[in-house]
């Protein structure tokens, strides 16, 4: 198999929404970098109609008259780029005898909430035991996967599990895999019931982190307490 298409098939694998859907990846991606600047073109002419039908005259406003394209582009390049970027395959290591928790805690994220394309902002904190093999990944992979899902629409939850289900599927064999995401929401702080500093936290687990005696997730949730000044998540 050539590289594209291994990087296509690879990226397939850990997709697990519809394509198009906004916390998925776009029609026909990942895309060109010709095809994104095209994309570009034709988002600023509709955004530009949106602030027309607000009765904005955006076009002889000096600060505003470029805004059309700034807001398709950080649509594409950034705060979208999951949906149009292809992941690339993560190679996995020996772990030269090492069977305890890889965690990474802390993770940034940025996110946009597919209801009202609000941003998110949050961390994540990743956990997983590699298995009999013993094979681990280098930990960057873990904030590029936050990245790709995360540069996207999202509701919470689902991201959550797109995270774990990804971290599951490049950790082949792993003994379990957990993750927490605390995020605030701009969409709860800025609208609706306005409230300032809530944070949702939400946690999928898999293995040995679902496990009865659940040593393993206490072990990683005293990880995430020990780096919060001892104060519970
Ligand atoms: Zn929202």
């Amino acid at each position: 198999m050539d590289k594209e298409n291994k990087r296509r098939k690879f990226h397939t694998d850990i997709e697990c929404v519809k394509e198009g859907l906004a916390n998925g990846i776009a029609f026909g991606g990942p895309l060109s970098d010709q095809e994104k600047s095209d994309m570009i073109e034709d988002a600023a002419k509709a955004y530009g109609e949106f602030l027309d039908a607000l009765r904005c005259d955006w076009r002889n406003d000096p600060n505003s008259m470029e805004t059309p394209h700034r807001v398709a582009k950080a649509y594409v390049n950034d705060l979208w780029a999951g949906r149009y970027e292809a992941m690339s395959p993560i190679t996995s290591f020996p772990s030269d005898g090492y069977d305890g928790i890889v965690i990474e805690r802390n993770i940034p994220l940025t996110s946009m909430c597919s209801h009202h394309h609000q941003t998110i902002k949050g961390v994540v904190h990743i956990g997983y035991v590699a298995g009999e093999g013993g094979q681990v990944i280098g930990l960057s992979k873990l904030n590029r996967i936050v990245e790709l899902f995360g540069r996207r629409g999202a509701i919470q939850e689902q991201l959550t599990s797109a995270i774990h289900n990804a971290v599951s599927k490049v950790t082949e064999g792993n003994r379990g895999v957990i993750v927490t995401v605390v995020a605030t929401h701009n969409c709860v702080s800025c609208r609706g019931v306005k409230h300032d500093g809530a944070s949702m936290v939400t946690t999928k687990a898999s293995g040995v982190f679902r496990e009865n005696d659940n040593l393993a997730r206490k072990e990683f949730f005293d990880s995430i307490k020990i780096n919060n000044g001892g104060h519970q998540i």
